[in-house]
């Protein structure tokens, strides 16, 4: 098999297994290593011992590498897959197989771990039909946010991507998903979207979220929130207690804000709630999920991956909007692409 494959595989199975990252780095970092190489120069240098010696290939890579130029399945790889093969949640499974995409993803261009392209490439391999890159806004300088100027260039990169023609992209695999401009835009402290008003227009999606200043008044963060959802840019409230259950962040309470004043504003506005499947978020807790159905809210479940693995972590969420009540044809990402984005308002 190819060793790059190979490689990239592995770190997905890892994060996917919510591996440490430096774990996942190495494999990662192996692939990137080899991958400018000839295949015949990779086997060449597996022969010859030399693979050993280079920088970013260690004992593990180099096992790994030499079963594939060998022809063989890594026994590491294979492990992965048969633990991979068990699902992630054990529950929501008719939901988790009505899914058809995700609105909410990030790559190295903000505070993600990968390229673009091998977000793509896992999205195909988890049967995605769309994907929506959503990187950070400016505000969020500690996450690398895109300047109205970068995200301009990510956008050409896009288009590159969805015909075919990016030099990093498999185009067999990256045909399968569309892949859906769009940003993780701050709601800043005034309500006001982080970014262009002219830029947000031109995306497919728009996620908008908090992520600063979470332990403001009740009042403020209402007043702030509805804003964000009014502006008629706002697909998809993300997130939206900012609460963290779980994980190496710690951990963090919910926001306060008026949860039935903000639920009417999304149900009026034709906003979606987002389910954040994140372990360490599972953002809104069930008894908000609640007053979101009562309020006749849409729902997108949504990975918030940073890395291919975490793609698969849509089947936490779906356990949870199963275990809520929530009905498949409620969640906007059950939609096809062509329903989805007219419900956006994308051209
Ligand atoms: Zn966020
Ligand atoms: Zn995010």
């Amino acid at each position: 098999m190819d060793a790059v494959a190979a490689l990239n595989e592995i770190a997905f199975w890892l994060e996917r297994g919510r591996a440490a990252t430096f774990k996942v780095q190495a494999f990662r970092k192996a692939a990137g290593v080899i991958a400018p190489l000839p295949p015949e120069e990779v086997a060449d240098r597996v022969r010859s011992g030399r693979l050993k010696s280079m920088k970013g290939i260690g004992d593990r890579t180099y096992q790994v590498i030499r079963d594939a130029v060998e022809g063989q399945v890594p026994d590491y790889l294979a492990d992965l897959r048969e633990k991979g093969a068990q699902p992630l949640a054990s529950g929501g499974t008719a939901i988790r197989e009505a899914l058809r995409g995700d609105l909410h993803s990030h790559s190295e261009w903000s505070d993600g771990g990968s390229p673009i392209e091998l977000m793509v490439a896992a999205a195909g391999v988890l049967g995605r039909d769309y994907l929506a890159l959503t990187d950070h806004s400016p505000n969020l300088t500690i996450a690398n946010g895109l300047s109205a100027e970068r995200l301009l260039q990510q956008l050409d990169v896009v288009a590159a991507i969805n015909d075919g023609t990016h030099p990093g992209s498999d185009g067999k695999q990256d045909q399968r998903v569309r892949l859906l401009t769009g940003i993780e835009v701050d709601i800043l402290e005034s309500g006001e979207l982080d970014q262009d008003p002219e830029l947000l227009d031109r995306l497919d999606i728009v996620v908008a979220s908090v992520h600063s200043k979470l332990r403001s008044d009740r009042k403020t963060m209402t007043r702030r929130m509805l804003k964000g959802i009014e502006d008629p840019h706002t697909n998809v409230l993300g997130h939206c207690t900012g609460r963290l259950v779980e994980g190496s962040r710690g951990t963090r309470p919910p926001s306060e804000f008026d949860a039935k004043e903000v639920f009417a504003a999304c149900a009026e506005h034709n906003v979606a709630v987002e389910i954040n499947s994140r372990p360490e978020r599972q953002d809104p807790p069930d008894a908000l999920i609640q007053l979101a159905l009562d309020a006749g809210c849409l729902f997108s479940i949504d990975s918030d991956a940073h890395a291919p693995g975490q793609l698969d972590f849509l089947q936490y969420g779906a356990e949870r909007a199963d275990r809520n009540g929530v009905p498949a044809d409620r969640i906007v990402t059950t939609w096809p692409v062509e329903r989805l984005l007219e419900w956006a308002g994308a051209n």
